[in-house]
């Protein structure tokens, strides 16, 4: 059934919502319409964080597969949908877990730490994981003297060796969208705004860190565009964090970071983009499609998953 106006839509899935005690989670890198509906908006590891201790009995996770993937195996009693199950990642399609398995045994006696953007099956293979929140404190939280392997985002495997003066073994992974910044671009655009700060999510190229006023996780980047006082900001990231920074701090403007290879003032995510309103309420209306782990699956990926929650609740994170 298509309702045919956004008034209507939005009424319909708070009404299913309710009606089938459902939570709606949204990532920060959604179409606006759809953040401004969800229960909770976030990041990896606050989504995971709600997650791991709702009560609703049917989570829709509005981001891309491998979040669904932890919602599930974080609560394997509950029904997690995904609007569009092509929502990809490119960052997790880069580390198939075949081929990381061959790494890690070319790699005997080092400890694995995979970030959040990888697929349940590279979690098995995983002793714990991380999100860009808490990267830097999770590898802290290791003796000097642990080998470490860290995939599979290698820009901010070489971020985190330059911050803590690693020297972890790096799985040559990349996300499309933050690999797309174009450094000539930003600069350009300095020019145009003196004042302006660069905030980069750590996934960049380190050219764009280089020259970036802050660093930090999609989380970090809206706290610190919150808390500064400078009123204007280019932000190096997927551009749907704009409208949760531009809610939050209506009197500041924040421009996104153009890609190298576009004409687009702004780069995004086209998975991120594959979810609509009209696909929410398909999916809750019709209860498709699912997430589904194979239980033994489930029963391995969830342990490095609850490492980094334990880890991060310590941390205060
Ligand atoms: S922005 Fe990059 S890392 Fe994030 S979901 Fe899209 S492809 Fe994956």
């Amino acid at each position: 059934m298509m309702v045919n106006n956004n008034v209507n839509l939005i009424q319909a899935i708070k009404d299913l919502k309710k009606e089938k005690n459902a939570i709606i989670l949204a990532h920060y890198y959604q179409e606006s319409e759809i953040q401004d509906i969800a229960d909770f908006v976030g990041d990896s590891l606050a989504l995971a964080q709600w997650a791991a201790k709702t009560d609703a009995d049917i989570i829709v996770l509005c981001g891309v597969h491998f979040m669904g993937e932890t919602a599930k195996i974080l609560c394997p009693e509950k029904r997690v949908f995904v609007p569009d199950l092509n929502a990809g990642c490119s960052l997790a399609d880069s580390c198939p877990a075949d081929e990381f398995e061959k790494f890690i045994k070319a790699h005997p006696g080092h400890t694995v730490i995979s970030y959040v953007n990888t697929t349940a099956a590279v979690k098995t293979l995983t002793d714990v994981v991380v999100t860009s929140t808490n990267a830097r404190q999770i590898v802290d939280s290791f003796p000097p003297e642990t080998k470490i392997i860290f995939g599979p985002d290698e820009n901010l495997g070489n971020y985190i060796n330059s911050l803590t003066g690693r020297n972890m073994v790096l799985w040559k992974g990349a996300c499309h969208v933050h690999e797309q910044f174009s450094l000539e671009k930003i600069l350009a655009l300095k020019k145009e705004h003196p004042n302006a700060l660069v905030l980069a999510h750590p996934e960049c190229k380190s050219v764009i860190l280089k020259i970036a006023d802050c660093i930090g996780s999609t989380s970090g980047l809206l706290k610190f565009a919150g808390n500064s006082p400078s009123k204007e900001f280019i932000v190096a990231t997927e551009s749907g964090i704009l409208h949760q920074m531009q809610q939050k701090n209506p009197d500041k403007i924040f421009i996104p970071a153009p890609p190298n290879d576009s004409t687009c003032a702004c780069n995004e995510c086209n998975f991120m983009k594959l979810n609509t309103l009209q696909k929410l309420y398909n999916c809750l209306k019709n209860e498709t499609p699912e997430i589904f782990i194979p239980e033994e699956i489930q029963k391995k990926a969830v342990k490095p998953i609850r490492k980094m929650l334990e880890i991060s609740e310590k941390l205060g994170l």
